[in-house]
């Protein structure tokens, strides 16, 4: 299990990483908000200790960004200030859990083990919408036990329609996740991404699964 560290205080990455090491978790690490993103986007980690305060980028900024891409590593914030209005910030950026500089190494295992139960319940890795089945440890997609090819983006989009089941999903929302925050479409590429991802999991005399809701975005799911 690895965990990345995003934390300025050099000294505190240091302790930190010893102790995880200790309990036999390898552990990366990185200084400022902006690396910390682009470690988080690039690597596969099980969970992220990500700190409030930080240089370029702060802990909240980076949240809310790793879940606009679509990146649902379980994150712990680390905060200084102990406020109420800090701690609802980061719980609403996404993040899982957090703690309250200065804490003690076993309560930060106490927690890291709770957010690692939670995840495995709530995330599963593989999800069934009727008789459409995404296996995410093996991205595939199979729809009525036929294999479907799916391009990255079209997977990206129906893993993201997926994790937001039922739900309205704005276009810009779904930009966000399957570009990324900020992207600006030049020729409706949203549209031709979720029209080819239809003509495969959607084809014909099946029940569509996916739903334009006029005037926001798109939806999976029954309507
Ligand atoms: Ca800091």
């Amino acid at each position: 299990m690895t965990i990345l560290i995003i934390e300025d205080e050099i000294k505190l990455v240091d302790i930190l990483s010893r102790a995880l090491k200790v309990e036999q978790y390898s552990t990366d690490s990185a200084f400022d908000g902006e690396e910390g993103l682009k470690k988080a986007m690039k690597n596969d980690y099980d969970l992220i200790i990500l700190d409030i305060m930080l240089p370029k980028k702060d802990g909240i900024q980076v949240c809310t960004e790793l879940r606009l891409l679509g990146i649902h590593t379980p994150v712990i914030m680390l905060t200084a200030k102990g406020t109420i209005d800090d701690r609802v910030i980061g719980l609403n950026a996404g993040a899982d859990d957090y703690l309250i500089k200065p804490f003690g190494m076993n309560e930060l295992f106490a927690r890291i083990r709770a957010v690692m139960r939670r995840k495995k319940t709530t995330e599963p890795d593989i999800v069934a919408m009727d008789d459409l089945i995404m296996d995410r440890v093996k991205h595939v997609v199979v729809r009525a036990g036929k294999h479907i090819e799916l391009t990255p983006k079209e997977y990206k989009l129906l893993d993201t329609l997926l994790r937001h089941r039922g739900e309205a999903m704005s276009r810009k929302k779904l930009v966000d996740s399957v570009w990324n925050p900020g992207f600006k479409e030049v020729g409706n590429e949203l549209n031709v991404h979720v029209r080819y991802l239809r003509r495969k999991i959607d084809s014909k005399g099946q029940k569509p699964l996916i739903h334009t809701i006029r005037g926001v975005g798109f939806s999976i799911g029954d309507r």
